[in-house]
């Protein structure tokens, strides 16, 4: 049994959500978690009725110029609801000109999971170094979404209490992804689609689903020296020792 730790499970994206959750569990992708980045979708996710998904609400960093802390606060009101607070970050790449603004959206975020005892989602584009840094402020743990950076970052993360979140991006051509996961392993890593982005190998061009978990394992075990059932029980290990489900 796997979990997609990371996808974006919205009415813009798919035509029958329903569809998309049973291809993942005739698939053996049997969780999900669905991850919130704006406060519309944060809303959209509190909707969604399935036994095997669980929600994660947060604003993403390019909320940083246009939100009210009403949405902060909203959060806070569903705790009851969530499991996580996400995905919440900076991103260097698109948001180069609000970067002070990032800074203190992603600083009230984690001070509200500090707060809350949640565990966090991280995005961070071309932004580890400040990253790493505001997150040490805060005692907060989670997972590093969409990990694809250095074995040295890795590291670093893991140190810090923090889980890998691997998804399609392992299978491209152009990345040293699956080099990094060669040399330190598998022990750190939970695994995720971020459907509708990221679609892995050989499916490029379709829209991802979270069905396709079982490409971005398969893919892995054949990497590294490793069965799928270890890994799946690897992962949903690091799954209940974070988010407690
Ligand atoms: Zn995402």
């Amino acid at each position: 049994m796997f979990t997609d730790t990371h996808c974006h499970l919205f009415k813009e994206y798919y035509d029958d959500i329903n569809m998309i959750v049973n291809n993942a569990v005739n698939n053996n992708v049997n969780r999900l978690i669905v991850s919130g980045c704006s406060h519309s979708e944060n809303i959209e996710v509190l909707e969604l009725k399935y036994p095997n998904v669980y929600k994660v609400i947060g604003l993403h960093p390019d909320q940083a110029s246009v939100y009210e802390d009403s949405q902060i606060d909203f959060i806070k009101e569903n705790i009851d609801k969530i499991i996580g607070i996400g995905e919440i970050g900076l991103d260097y790449y698109y948001g180069k000109e609000d970067i002070d603004k990032q800074k203190e959206l992603f600083r009230k975020q984690l001070k509200l999971a500090q707060d809350l005892g949640l565990p966090v989602v991280i995005h961070s584009r071309e932004a580890t170094l400040d990253t790493i840094n505001i997150l040490k402020e805060y005692n907060v743990n989670g997972v590093i979404h969409s990990f694809s950076g250095s074995k040295e970052t890795a590291l670093e993360y893991i140190k810090m209490g923090f889980i890998l979140g691997i998804n399609g991006v392992v299978t491209f051509k152009n990345c040293n992804l699956i080099e990094v996961l060669k040399e330190i392993g598998v022990d750190k890593i939970v695994l995720e689609t971020d459907s509708p982005y990221l679609t892995p190998v050989p499916y490029r061009g379709e829209v991802n689903e979270p069905k396709h978990i079982i490409d971005i394992a398969n893919f892995i075990c054949e990497n590294v020296n490793i069965s799928l059932n270890d890994l799946a029980e690897i992962t949903n290990k690091n799954i209940k020792s974070l988010f407690d489900i």
